[in-house]
């Protein structure tokens, strides 16, 4: 295993803070491959915050669009060290900092933690997956069962007072009458819509 903290795709720079997840989706790149995007994305040991912010600030934080919270695994698993990770790093220099999450977090932490983000996470992108709950347990497989559909809207609903831009993303390989049940659910919370590429 490599390690790996901060890893660069394009012109963003990636975090990976954990290989923990709530759910177990049949397309993850974790169970499909051997590494996401050309990386060794397993780690052995989840990095500390300062070892986060060091390597942050090793790989030129400076020079990159935007800090993406990500993980080969769901980053707000470690909520708390994710948010001092960004506290220390916009304090460093003021990049945008994106969150890719299964939208979770107040499920992990039994409360509404969303108004923890304000003023520290500029995106949230929220992989929807599926048009009910139902379809979300059979793709997404998530360790609250069903409730987990049900969580992720309400994070969506929730992250909207405190994060300047939330997004349900769902993937390409969706049949078409289920993309547009998704496009409407984000239409009815009042968040943007993204189809993106499966990666594989
Ligand atoms: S939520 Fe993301 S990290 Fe978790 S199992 Fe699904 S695709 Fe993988």
């Amino acid at each position: 295993m490599n390690n790996i903290i901060a890893y660069p795709i394009g012109d963003s720079l990636y975090l990976n803070l954990t290989n923990r997840c709530t759910n177990a989706c049949a397309f993850c790149v974790r169970t499909t491959t051997d590494s996401g995007m050309g990386y060794d994305l397993w780690i052995d040991k989840e990095p500390a915050v300062e070892e986060m912010v060091a390597d942050i600030k090793a790989k030129g934080i400076e020079n990159y669009k935007e800090l993406v919270l990500c993980g080969y695994g769901e980053p707000t698993e470690r909520y708390s060290d994710m948010l001092e990770v960004v506290r220390q790093i916009k304090a460093y220099c003021p990049v945008k900092v994106r969150l890719n999450t299964n939208g979770h977090a107040n499920l992990i932490a039994g409360r509404d933690v969303t108004d923890e983000m304000e003023g520290l996470i500029d995106i949230v992108s929220i992989s929807l997956n599926a048009p009910d709950a139902r379809k979300y347990q059979e793709i997404c497989r998530c360790q609250y069962g069903e409730e987990g559909f049900y969580g992720m809207l309400d994070f969506a609903k929730r992250a909207k007072e405190y994060v300047p831009e939330v997004v349900f993303s769902v993937v390409d390989v969706m049949d078409k009458e289920d993309i547009d049940s998704c496009r409407q659910i984000a239409e009815e919370i009042g968040v943007r819509f993204r189809v993106r590429e499966l990666i594989k």
